[in-house]
Order: structure tokens, then sequence, then C-alpha cells
């Protein structure tokens, strides 16, 4: 199957749009040359108000409105394979067939002011032409449709905002010859010529998941120096503050890590012996969570998932505890029997106390039986804010 990257603006597609209101299929465009709906296509949905709206929103706000496929037949005519819904919208929107809501007026086509039909008629539909035999490219329609699209996110935008810029940062990002590439995936994961390394990169630089308003703004950039320096600017942040490789480090948001801890000064040795304690530390359960626990001077202990003591360990101290503390008549909270108030004798039930460790767990102490001891819950809490 041979496929062409080309694009139509959304005016040569609207071109001899006909769209059957009965059948509610759009039928032509492109002068003829393009068959909207083919036999094996589902009707168009999008006539709910809804989404076809979204699709005329989105070309006035400059979105991008995803890959279209079509299918070159013999002929050399063209059928759409995948974008009839968004095909039809635009045409059933330029011909007059449905308006939207601007500022709380209705607006047909004909009544929108001439720059924004300007924009939608220059709005540049993304396609990918297919040639190849009929049982293939229904084969491969069914992939994309029902398996899931062969190409993932990051794919489907360098197609939609092609260009320079897009062509050097997949030379230096999707290169699995890149000399820097072991090193980069250290801590970045993902499949370079997936594009999982370029991705991770645009979301660090935008600071931001959806990296398709950078791509955007930077399409027609004939460098990539920002995406490069500050891509580099992490990953030599991260290597020289953590002198010791993990696997765990691997994938790990180092981009926002950045952004949160980098004006704070480290000291690469120290760094490394807490992380190597803590590594070794059998009560940390999330070895992934001890580089930013470290780099937040260790204070957000839910970032480890310290292992708890055992129920087994809570019953058996409570108990002991509490024979303990009404042998002498006073309170099972040691805390509280040390008080000058009413709780002074108080005895705590089981549910109403914390099991806590007496030397903190950040000092070394261990989670077993030794070093565990019952506390009221407002005393645990004030001991543990300390
Ligand atoms: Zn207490």
């Amino acid at each position: 199957m041979i496929t062409e990257l080309k694009q139509y603006t959304a005016k040569e597609i609207c071109e001899g749009f006909v769209y059957n209101e009965l059948e509610g299929k759009g039928l032509f465009g492109l002068n003829g040359k393009l068959t909207i709906q083919p036999e094996y296509q589902r009707n168009y949905i999008y006539a709910d108000g809804k989404r076809d709206v979204a699709v005329i929103e989105s070309m006035l706000k400059n979105y991008p409105l995803g890959l279209i496929y079509f299918n070159k037949t013999d002929g050399g005519q063209l059928e759409v394979l995948d974008g009839q819904q968004r095909i039809t919208s635009i045409g059933r929107f330029v011909t007059g067939k449905f308006a939207i809501k601007m500022n709380g007026m209705e607006q047909y086509f004909s009544g929108l002011a001439k720059n924004q039909q300007d924009t939608i008629l220059n709005t540049t539909l993304f396609v990918y032409e297919c040639e190849g035999e009929e049982e293939e490219i229904k084969e491969w329609f069914k992939t994309i449709n029902i398996v899931g699209v062969p190409l993932n996110e990051q794919e489907k935008l360098n197609a939609i905002f092609s260009g320079p810029f897009v062509t050097l940062a997949k030379e230096k990002f999707s290169n699995s010859l890149n000399a820097n590439l072991s090193k980069w995936t250290t801590y970045v994961k993902g499949n370079v010529k997936r594009q999982e390394i370029l991705e991770r990169a645009l979301q660090w630089v935008s600071q931001s998941d959806d990296v398709s308003g950078y791509m955007s703004q930077h399409r027609y950039d004939t460098n990539i120096k920002e995406l490069e320096t500050y891509f580099t600017t992490v990953i030599d942040w991260v290597s020289s503050v953590f002198s010791d490789v993990e696997p765990e480090m691997c994938g790990l948001e180092w981009g926002r890590m950045y952004e949160l801890y980098h004006k704070n000064a480290y000291n690469p040795a120290k760094v490394s012996e807490r992380v190597q304690a803590l590594m070794a530390d059998d009560f940390v359960k999330d070895k992934r969570g001890i580089f930013e626990y470290v780099l937040g001077g260790e204070v957000d202990k839910s970032l480890l998932n310290i292992r708890l003591f055992e129920p087994s360990v809570i019953k058996s101290v409570y108990a002991k505890q509490t024979q303990e503390a009404k042998a002498a008549g006073t309170s099972n909270c040691p805390i509280c029997a040390a008080c000058d108030n009413n709780n002074r004798t108080k005895i705590w039930d089981l549910k109403e106390m914390d099991a806590d460790h007496v030397t903190a767990w950040s000092r070394g102490g261990a989670t077993d039986i030794s070093n565990c001891q019952m506390l009221c819950k407002t005393h645990n809490r004030a001991k543990g804010n300390r």
C-alpha cells in the first residue's frame, strides 16, 4: 500500500459539495473528484448541533482537525476512508445547512464576517492518500477504526504540523543513531522511532501534556534551539544532581521536577548517600519516589509509600500499653499520661489511637514492634507535624 501526505484547504474540499439530506450523507467534494461516503462508511452522525458545531468552532480557533485518510481508486478518484464526519460537517456549514452560536446569536456561514469565512475556507486539512487493493484498504481501514490508530498521538501531530521545525526535531530526537540517546534513555522512557522521546522533549519545553499548541506556534521555525536547549538542560541537571544511575529514574517527570527544584542547591555526594540509603531501605515501598523525596528536602513521605506497622504489631502493642496504663492508673497514651489535664488517666480505644515510630522512620527508626508505640490520634498527629 502506498501512502502520501497531502494538504487541501477546506475551500478545495467543499468545491462542488453535495449533501443528501434524505439519506444524511455527504456525497461529493473536490469538484466531484472525492466521494465522501463510500458504501462501507457509516452514515453521517455529526448533525446533532454539537459535534458538527465543534468542528467549525475548532476551525475558527485554528485548532488542528486531525488527520484525514483518502483512498485513491483506480480511476484516480478519491474516497474518504476516515474523516467523513468532519468533511461533511464542513461542507454542510459552508453550504448553509446549519448555524453555530456566536456571542449568543445563531450564525450561518453567509452571515459570518469575511475574515471568519476566510479562516474556515483557508483551513488546511492534512490528508493521507492511500493507494492499494480494495481488500487491503478495507483491512487497513478496519485497523485504524477498531484496533486503534496505527499512528500514535505524536506521529499524528508530526504529520499535522509538518514543516521545518518537525523535520529538525525528528533529526535530533527521533534518530536512533543519535550519540546522546543512551544517556537520554536513562531518564526518558519511550521508543525513539515512535516519536516518544520527541514527545517528552516537547512536553518538557512547553510544560504541558498537550504539545499541539507549541508545535503550531513553532511550526515554521527553522531551528529547534529552545527545544534542544531545554531538554539538554533538564537532562544535565538530573545527571549532575544524581550521580548514581538507577533504573527507577527512567520515565520520571523530570521536566516538572526541574521546574520545581532546579533553583535549589544540592550537594551531589550527600544526595547520593541519601538515595543509596533509601534504595536499601526495605520500608520504602515506592523506590521511584525517592528522587523527588530527596529533592524536596525529605519532607513528603507520601512519595515513598512507607511500609506501615503490621496489624498484629499494633494489636499487641496496644494490649501491652493499655494493661500497663490501667495498672498504673494513667492514660494508655504516654503523652496524655504526662499531661496535666483530664486526659491524664484516659484509656483510649484502639480505634482512637495510631501507631507511631518511637524513633522516627526518617531518623533510621525501624517499622517493627521494638520501635512501635500507640498514641492517641491528636498526639500522633502533633508528633508527625514536628
Ligand atoms: Zn494523647
